[in-house]
């Protein structure tokens, strides 16, 4: 005879949901920084100023001079899923912007207290809203320049385990620094701006490439710098290397962007490496800059929630293209000798 069964599978509420997955979005204040920049960028800021408190665990604020948001949309922006960037399938295979996945703010929102103040160009007044546990605490109008500010404050206030987790103040500050140099260095055309604890540590004006590079990694490199430029019908490729003479023994300052987004890719590294391998001893790092430019469809960026890994369709393709270009820059600024020019 069939025992008598009990169902026992719940969907979980939205909060509880939003927390487990936020984990994977946010993992410390450095991960608030890079979302809530790149939102400011797909808003299409041209300022951007990043205020944090204690390392980003009492505050990370990001003020923008973007489009803003109507009421509903601020609202719905906490929500998980919610995005205005997609709404097709295929969509996905396009994506022109830096973020689509609906998933930040919703994350940050489940984490932390959440603080919205936004005005769209239209709107007389703008909106204020703050939100705790993934729900709304107010919700009102308020006074307030157009664009938007995001205030994350007092992160994993409600998950102690992993507010232990965070390290000391100088670490996530250094995370912190990193990302914002990332999105910083990926938009010379737009200003940025950081504070933290009333400090500000840097202001970038709007400029070239190479200005920006010199702002934010070290005055010394402004002879230091041979530019990168090479394209074909398929991939371009741009930006700066440091001559051999700033390679250093540590992997510091290597950057690459594919379409805007800075990745992590060992076998890039290994390519701009091979065409330094003669000029540079073997235990040092060149430092770089550099963007790829390729048809979206032509990679995959949805291989993780921050977006760091990609796939790209022919992977060595791309091997071959940087480890030329790189090679030809460094003939052409007779860096290397052109007999070395091989492929
Ligand atoms: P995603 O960026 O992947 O769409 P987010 O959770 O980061 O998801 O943001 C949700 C939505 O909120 C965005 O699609 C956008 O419409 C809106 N939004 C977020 N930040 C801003 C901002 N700074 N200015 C204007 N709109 C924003
Ligand atoms: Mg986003």
């Amino acid at each position: 005879k069939r025992k008598n069964h009990v169902d026992i599978i719940k969907k979980l509420p939205d909060n509880i949901a939003n927390q487990i997955a936020a984990g994977e979005v946010i993992q410390r204040p450095a991960s608030a920084v890079k979302e809530l920049l790149e939102n400011a960028i797909d808003a299409g800021a041209t300022q951007i100023h990043l205020v944090i408190q204690d390392a980003g665990k009492a505050l990370v604020q990001v003020i923008d001079n973007g489009k803003g948001m109507s009421e509903t949309d601020a609202i719905l922006s906490l929500q998980r899923h919610a995005t205005s960037k997609i709404k097709k399938i295929e969509d996905l295979f396009e994506i022109k912007t830096m973020g689509f996945r609906g998933e930040a703010l919703a994350s940050i929102a489940a984490v932390a207290e959440v603080e919205i103040k936004t005005r769209q160009g239209d709107q007389e007044l703008g909106i204020l809203i703050e939100a705790a546990h993934s729900a709304i605490q107010k919700q009102e109008p308020c006074a307030a320049p157009v664009g938007t500010s995001f205030s994350m404050k007092n992160l994993f206030f409600n998950v102690p385990a992993r507010r232990n987790f965070l390290k000391s103040n100088a670490a996530e500050l250094r995370h912190i620094i990193e990302e914002f140099t990332r999105v910083a260095l990926a938009f010379p055309e737009i200003f940025f701006s950081l504070t933290s604890n009333g400090q500000e540590m840097f202001h970038l004006d709007q400029g070239p490439l190479k200005a920006r590079i010199v702002q934010l990694l070290g005055s010394n490199l402004k002879s230091q710098l041979v530019s990168v430029n090479d394209e074909t019908d398929y991939i371009n490729i741009h930006g700066f290397i440091g001559k051999p003479e700033v390679s250093k023994k540590t992997r510091g300052d290597q950057y690459f962007f594919v379409n805007n987004r800075f990745i992590k890719s060992a076998y890039l590294n290994h390519a701009v490496a091979g065409a330094f391998s003669e000029l540079i001893p073997k235990d040092n790092y060149p430092l770089y800059v550099l963007f790829i430019d390729i048809d979206p469809n032509q990679v995959d960026i949805n291989v993780h929630p921050t977006k760091q890994e990609i796939k790209f369709e022919d992977e060595k393709i791309i091997y071959a293209f940087v480890r030329a270009a790189i090679k030809h820059s460094l003939v052409q600024s007779s860096v290397a000798p052109s007999l070395d020019f091989s492929l």
